[in-house]
């Protein structure tokens, strides 16, 4: 596949940016990116989120940091 980026944290493959990846966040740019765009979503529409927030908050793992 061309113009692809794969993500090293949850392995997510997503149309390549041409972003420089911060090694240290162990999440591709373009992960990033998309979690980005729900948690925009979510605080946009609380109302339409509603109780399906928690799924939101567990998209925060597309941080791909790992402990220490
Ligand atoms: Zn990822």
């Amino acid at each position: 596949m061309a113009n692809v980026s794969v993500c090293p944290g949850c392995g997510a493959t997503l149309p390549a940016t041409g972003w420089t990846m911060d090694r240290a966040l162990n999440a591709s740019p373009e992960c990033r990116q998309r979690y980005g765009e729900v948690v925009g979503f979510e605080l946009g529409n609380p109302s339409l989120v509603g109780r399906f927030h928690q799924l939101a908050r567990g998209l925060r793992s597309p941080a791909h940091r790992t402990p220490g």
